[in-house]
């Protein structure tokens, strides 16, 4: 398997709109590109392609993973989740969340593989979220103060 140099965008994006719309959530276990100890111990691990990401679960500042295990079942773009021992994929949707027994029982973070189709399709994942009120204040910031016209007396 081809390790790639970065992440996909919708990878990208999880984190991104994430810190967004709760900037102050932890980021602990946030992941995009796996480490070399990780690619010995994950060879196949989507996270090796750019199509995965961990996201730090952390209720206290909007962002519960277990919310958000269920929601993104309904998001195109995810492959599967993990998350506290458990793993859903599209591909076996019909036997609902299964057991995950892979080494690392994902207590602190949600892994959310993403379907190579959907890669650069970096549409809100945090769509049920109305918070227009964080969304435009983020906005704002990143706005210039408009410059004041020199008077033309
Ligand atoms: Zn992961």
């Amino acid at each position: 398997m081809k390790i790639v140099r970065s992440a996909r965008p919708a990878a990208i994006a999880v984190l991104r709109q994430a810190t967004a719309l709760f900037p102050k959530r932890n980021k602990l276990s946030d992941g995009l590109l796996p480490s070399a100890a990780h690619i010995k111990q994950s060879p196949n691990s989507d996270h090796n392609t750019g199509l995965a990401v961990d996201l730090t679960h952390d209720p206290q500042n909007g962002i519960d993973c277990a919310e958000l295990f269920e929601k993104f079942k309904e998001d195109k773009r995810v492959n599967y989740l993990i998350f506290q021992g458990k793993i859903w994929s599209k591909a076996y949707r019909t036997q609902g969340n299964r057991k995950y027994s892979g080494n690392n029982p994902h207590n602190k973070h949600l892994h959310i593989s993403i379907l190579a189709a959907h890669a650069n399709d970096t549409s809100p994942w945090f769509h049920w979220l109305d918070k227009p009120k964080t969304l435009s204040k983020v906005r704002a910031r990143l706005q210039r103060k408009p410059k004041k016209k020199p008077s033309t007396n």
